[in-house]
């Protein structure tokens, strides 16, 4: 697969979690979305603020785990992170996620197979809790009626429940706008 399709069908994959579990609204819940697909979520206060969360996967079960000491925000970019390598890794049984694996500048630059992992789990975390058609919508209509585009970002983030630099980045991958902004 080329990287656009794989890409693509990341995309596609978020959407149709979204969609089959009729979650039509933002802010995504992806705690809801782990348990729905049959994920538990636990959460666990880690000292080292550097370990984000892991996937343990056994034959029947798989458990997410989130350091509870994270603020909200960044413990949902971590479950939808999680959430992305038990349906995108088949093959591997347990990732644990520190938080460079979560640095999204660095992983453009990198391109060993673990990088693409991780890329690929960031990806998904992003199409899932910032959905691509709603986000659209959302923007334009908010372009309607401001043109500071570092306001509407700022309104998005707190709208969707993710960080700032999370939105951003979303929004130039969609297009919406310039990487300068
Ligand atoms: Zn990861």
């Amino acid at each position: 697969m080329t990287t656009e399709m794989i890409y693509s069908t990341i995309e596609d994959m978020a959407t149709k979690v979204l969609k089959d579990h009729k979650i039509t609204e933002a802010p995504i819940d992806p705690k809801k979305v782990a348990e729905l697909i049959g994920l538990s979520v636990v959460e666990v206060p880690h000292d080292n603020d550097d370990l984000c969360g892991l996937l343990l996967k056994g034959d029947k079960k798989a458990i997410i785990g989130v350091n509870a000491l994270h603020h909200s925000n960044r413990k949902r970019f971590t479950i939808a992170h999680e959430i992305g390598h038990y349906l995108l890794h088949k093959n591997e049984n347990t990732f644990l996620d520190h938080h460079e694996n979560f640095d999204m500048v660095k992983f453009r630059k990198n391109s060993s197979p673990k990088t693409q992992e991780e890329r690929e789990a960031n990806s998904f975390a992003a199409a899932l809790l910032m959905p691509a058609k709603l986000l659209k919508k959302n923007f334009t209509s908010l372009q309607g009626v401001m043109s500071n585009s570092q306001e509407i970002i700022q309104l998005l983030a707190k709208k969707y429940a993710v960080s700032p630099d999370a939105m951003r980045y979303r929004l130039i991958n969609l297009q919406l706008i310039s990487a300068h902004n």
